[in-house]
């Protein structure tokens, strides 16, 4: 099955599917999931300083057999590490762990009032020294990305926020499109806080498909990286089995109509 690639404003291309790898912190169960996730296709893998799991990615592509140029590898500086020079050495360290020279994309991981400003300027350094191929932010508000263009001399190539069927965002996702950021929907599957919806199960009785599978293919069809998190296996490819099948525009406007606002990570709404 082929994954589609979405292109990016600095030209890279990302594939539309990665495994999200939050909470993932044990070895037997990151192994696990991991390798399930290459045998379903998975290539792109989604972790972060703060997951505590760059040092089993490194180790689990590393034996995977699968050639760097094929995985695209993002991490996240967490919010300790935002200073000028800390931002650095703490991505360093991040691809030691990881066993690479490079990581595919590099995010800021939440948009702290003030260091921002300094964690993206470090950000943009690496980018320009070729330890990552692409930049981006997380939990960016429309005035957080307003803000940049104060300061920025390369805009970012996505913004990684929670997005859902149940939070929807639809003026972040315009401001985004207008932009050309591409959004990562993150927690797509509301975190599994919220799969008893009958609209959603009608629509997935109708096509043959799971609940979940519907919940992610909604991301895709707008053009999204959707980035699904399980350490089991069969869902791991369930939840990558999406690209056989269309919502139709009767689904799509069934779904709009299920926005609760629902946030199930943490809210930069307020972050001045
Ligand atoms: P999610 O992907 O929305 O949901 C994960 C939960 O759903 C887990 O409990 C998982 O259980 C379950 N699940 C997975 N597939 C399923 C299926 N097919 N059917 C039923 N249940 C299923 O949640 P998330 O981990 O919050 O978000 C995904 C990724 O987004 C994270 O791992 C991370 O990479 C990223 N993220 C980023 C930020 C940020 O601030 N940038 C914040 C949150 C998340 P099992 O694992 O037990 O199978």
């Amino acid at each position: 099955m082929k994954i589609p690639d979405i292109q990016l404003n600095d030209k890279s291309t990302i594939p539309q599917i990665g495994l999200g790898l939050w909470q993932v912190k044990d070895n037997a169960q990151f192994v696990t999931g991991f390798e399930g996730a290459i045998k379903a296709g998975y290539r792109h893998f989604d972790s972060a300083q703060i997951y505590q799991n760059e040092a089993m990615l490194g180790e689990g592509w590393q034996a995977s057999g699968v050639k760097r140029d094929e995985l695209f590898l993002t991490t996240k500086i967490w919010i300790d590490n935002f200073g000028r020079k800390q931002a650095p050495k703490s991505f360093e360290e991040s691809l030691g762990k990881l066993q690479t020279d490079y990581v595919d994309l590099l995010l800021i991981h939440f948009p702290v009032t003030i260091l921002r400003k300094k964690a993206w300027l470090a950000l943009e350094e690496i980018q320009a020294a070729g330890g990552a191929k692409s930049i981006g932010v997380s939990n960016y508000t429309i005035r957080h990305l307003e803000e940049m263009k104060k300061y920025a001399k390369v805009m970012p190539a996505v913004n990684q926020v929670e997005l859902h069927v149940f939070l929807q965002q639809p003026e972040l996702v315009k401001y985004c499109r207008e932009h050309d950021i591409v959004i990562e929907a993150y927690s797509p599957l509301a975190h599994a806080k919220a799969m008893d919806n009958t609209a959603i199960a009608g629509i997935a009785d109708k096509h043959g498909k799971t609940y979940a599978q519907i919940m992610l293919r909604w991301c895709v069809e707008q053009g999204f990286v959707v980035l699904p998190k399980s350490v089991t296996p069969s869902r791991i490819k369930e939840n990558i089995d999406i690209f056989d099948f269309q919502l139709d525009d009767e689904d799509m406007q069934a779904i709009a109509t299920q926005d609760q606002n629902l946030r199930t990570a943490w809210s930069p709404v307020h972050v001045p």
